[in-house]
């Protein structure tokens, strides 16, 4: 070798010995390396730079106005995609605004990790009042499924590869990553902070469920004269779609599928019993639960909702501890709902009797008859319009874009939507879920807009819009095909409600009448609708459908119409106190 080459050699291997790398890129290098390529936060101190380094090393950061809705956004896109979302959020306070998208996260088994930027320990630990101090590994911990914090630079790694794997493994959940500033600025030899970090393999590992539960059920689904399959989000998440919909038409059993399993199997299946629920729950005898919990949406398995008729359930699950959480479970069968119901399928064998005719034909009738009720509503055209001429309207419009993710909240909003408007495919539909929470609107909206690249309806009461309005900016900063609609009827319910005392404050359920929400989209370059009758919400939906633009629809509704609490005036304590 020549000289010149010679000592060439040696400077490149100088250098990459003495090359360093720190914190921050060990941060992106690790997220990377697992197929992470999103993150959604809000910068500031100290983990601006991390988003910036984020992007420059081909990361997307998409920037929100206020942390819950870029953790809803990370916890919605974790649903859609198994992977967990992201969410980065700086200390204290904007830790705190995220800790709220992460405990919806955790209720709902959606995976995602929050990521924030922390004070130092040893300030911390003394509470000598550092800038945003707070102990937020501790806060986090009973909001989360796990929570984790990383001191050292060669440990970014394995907290990353752990908080993958807690979020997505077994039921999945919402997972905290605590990083202290001192930690992102770290410095480490480059090769071996490469050597550190971990590519994490087979993060939610298949759980095959023992044969003998699988037999258990079989023979309780076989003794059914009048069986019933309720399909859950855990269904919808857990990506089996073939297999139950194999599950479903092979045993010819009727189903109902929870609010986010809609689509899962198309509304219109002949064996949906949707518009027959209430005949259904009451009457069942057998209820295969498939990644749905008996909580208070399920009226907790008992009580009215589930009639006289003595029922016993099959629990398909991939928590233990989910079985008899409210009811007695006879046969709990434990494992992925993707093998748990291919041995159930492989179990209806030529023994296997399909629902007997007296059975579907009752739900037939009840379907019918509910069904034209429904149309009958539906038809009406009153003025000014309501809830369901408006949600005809949409539905309608809807109809024709089974690929549109379909996003609800509100009070009777969400009630009459979620009966309304029928979904065709699976994990179009998110909504305000397990805790009936307020605020998953544009969070929602934008995770599902950046995860799908698909368009978006957002069917907002004009309260539940409110939480999340000013993430419009977002959208249309990122130009994301979002129509968000407001049902605008003057207030929280309705608009009608007056302060009994005759004073100026007007009633607590009660905002400005009028309210042009469609003005606050053009502030930002979107497209603003205002309509007050079903033919001109049509129109409006149609074109900014067609248009792929950031859009809102003011959609002007009866102040009149609404309920108190929608469909919840049960847990309302005054309105309930009030019935007695
Ligand atoms: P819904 O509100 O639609 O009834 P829930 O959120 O109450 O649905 O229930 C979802 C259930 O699904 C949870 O109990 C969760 O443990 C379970 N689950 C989630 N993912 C899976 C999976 N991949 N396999 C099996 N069960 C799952």
């Amino acid at each position: 070798m020549a000289e010149a080459d010679q000592s060439t050699t040696e400077d490149t291997l100088k250098q990459q010995a003495t090359e360093t790398t720190d914190g921050f890129h060990l941060v992106i290098d690790a997220l990377k390396l697992n197929d992470i390529d999103t993150i959604f936060g809000l910068v500031g101190i100290p983990i601006t730079d991390l988003a910036r380094l984020a992007q420059a090393e081909g990361m997307r950061f998409i920037g929100f106005r206020h942390e819950q809705h870029a953790g809803n956004a990370a916890a919605i896109s974790g649903y859609i995609t198994q992977k967990p979302g992201i969410c980065l959020t700086v200390s204290a306070p904007g830790f705190l605004n995220g800790l709220t998208a992460l405990a919806n996260a955790t209720t709902n088994c959606f995976p995602m990790i929050l990521i924030s930027g922390s004070s130092e320990r040893e300030i911390v630990d003394l509470q000598q009042g550092d800038y945003e101090e707070m102990d937020q590994l501790n806060a986090a911990r009973p909001y989360a499924k796990a929570a984790y914090r990383v001191l050292h630079a060669e440990d970014i790694g394995i907290g990353v590869a752990r908080a993958i794997r807690a979020a997505v493994s077994g039921r999945p959940g919402g997972v905290y990553l605590d990083l202290p500033a001192k930690l992102l600025s770290q410095t480490l030899d480059a090769v071996k902070a490469q050597q550190s970090l971990v590519k994490v393999v087979d993060a939610a590992p298949r759980q095959l469920p023992a044969p003998d539960s699988v037999k258990r059920a079989i023979e309780v689904l076989k003794s059914a004269k009048r069986p019933l399959i309720l399909l859950g989000k855990g269904a919808a998440y857990a990506q089996a779609d073939a297999e139950i919909r194999g599950f479903v038409e092979q045993s010819g059993i009727p189903y109902l599928p929870m609010s986010m399993a809609k689509g899962l199997l198309p509304d219109t299946h002949e064996q949906s019993a949707s518009a027959a629920r209430s005949f259904v729950l009451q009457e069942a005898d057998v209820v295969v639960l498939i990644g749905a919990r008996l909580n208070w949406l399920l009226s907790h398995g008992k009580g009215k909702t589930w009639g006289a008729q003595p029922k016993r359930f099959i629990q398909v699950d991939i928590s233990p501890t989910e079985i008899d959480s409210n009811v007695a479970i006879a046969a709990p069968v434990i494992g992925d709902i993707g093998s748990c119901v291919a041995a159930l399928r492989a179990g209806i064998d030529a023994s296997f009797r399909q629902p007997g005719a007296e059975w579907l034909g009752a739900i037939a009738e009840r379907k019918n008859r509910n069904l034209a009720k429904m149309a009958e509503t539906l038809d009406k055209n009153p003025s000014p319009m309501n809830f369901h001429s408006a949600l005809r309207a949409i539905r309608d419009v809807l109809k024709t874009r089974p690929d549109i993710n379909v996003v609800n909240e509100g009070a009777n909003t969400l009630d009459y939507a979620r009966s309304i408007i029928d979904m065709y495919e699976p994990r179009k539909r998110f909504d305000s879920g397990t805790w009936g929470i307020m605020g998953i609107g544009m969070g929602f909206s934008i995770g599902a807009a950046v995860t799908t690249g698909k368009p978006v309806v957002a069917i907002e009461g004009d309260s539940a819009f409110g939480f999340s309005g000013m993430e419009l900016e977002t959208i249309c900063r990122y130009e994301l095909p979002v129509c968000t609609i407001v049902f605008n009827n003057n207030g929280v319910y309705r608009g009608t409600d007056v302060n009994p005392t005759g004073g100026k404050d007007v009633a607590p359920t009660v905002f400005v009448k009028g309210a042009r929400y469609d003005r606050m989209i053009e502030a930002f370059g979107g497209v603003g609708y205002h309509t007050t009758t079903p033919e001109e919400l049509t129109k409006a939906l149609l074109e900014a459908i067609a248009s792929g633009k950031p859009s809102l629809i003011n959609a002007v509704i009866d102040e009149a119409a609404g309920t108190e609490s929608g469909r919840l005036t049960n847990l309302n304590p005054q309105s309930a106190a009030m019935k007695k």
